[in-house]
């Protein structure tokens, strides 16, 4: 499937307004197994992508996903900044070489913050979220449900990467923060597929 550049945007800004509603909810997650600063962080870095979007009108998907990327990489701090700025790198240059599919682009995405984490699924990150969203994206399945589903695994998990493998095992009986911040751009994408098909 493919969104045009507007949609694009739509599906990112819908994201941003998710981000800014729950701001309090994340840093309260990421109080609990960080230093609870994530959804201050992300909201800064949201608000940075809406008002690039605003500024700059990029006019191509690779330049929306690019925008974003920018903005996220230069106002958020963090593990969080890196990787996510990472995974919408990652969908800009692929977009640019013609790669159009959304079901790549996610995919394609994941692996990028596998490999710029070093990490992989089951460790508690943001991961624990991409790759099951985007496999059951590429796969036509994905539901709130799963996506829900997903955030709540990451509570049984044992961090071992990030400031949150210091707590070990106390780490165990919290949702990982930005699994969750996350689960708000693939849940954003859902309502924009669905507005898109009214
Ligand atoms: P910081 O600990 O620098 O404040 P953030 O609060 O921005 O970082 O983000 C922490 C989150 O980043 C973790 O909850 C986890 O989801 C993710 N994370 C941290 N390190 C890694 C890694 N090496 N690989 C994948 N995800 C990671
Ligand atoms: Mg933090």
């Amino acid at each position: 499937m493919e969104l045009t550049d507007k949609q694009t945007m739509d599906w990112i800004t819908r994201w941003a307004d998710y981000v800014d509603e729950h701001a309090d909810e994340l840093n309260e997650l990421d109080g609990a197994i960080g230093d609870g600063d994530h959804g201050t962080n992300l909201n800064r870095g949201t608000h940075a992508v809406k008002k690039a979007f605003a500024n700059e009108k990029p006019q191509t998907v690779p330049m929306v996903y690019r925008t974003a990327a920018m903005a996220l990489l230069s106002t958020i701090g963090g593990a969080s900044g890196a990787l996510l700025g990472t995974a919408f790198l990652t969908m800009a240059r692929l977009s640019k070489k013609g790669e159009t599919k959304l079901e790549t682009l996610l995919t394609e995405a994941t692996e990028s913050i596998k490999k710029r984490g070093r990490s992989d699924v089951g460790m508690k990150t943001l991961i624990d979220l991409w790759d099951p969203a985007s496999k059951a994206f590429a796969e036509h399945n994905l539901t709130y449900e799963k996506i829900d589903s997903a955030v709540e695994k990451t509570k049984d998990m044992k961090a071992t990467k990030g400031r949150s493998s210091y707590l070990r095992e106390r780490s165990v009986g919290h949702i990982d923060p930005v699994a969750k911040s996350s689960s708000y751009l693939f849940i954003a994408l859902l309502k924009e597929l669905e507005q898109q098909n009214k």
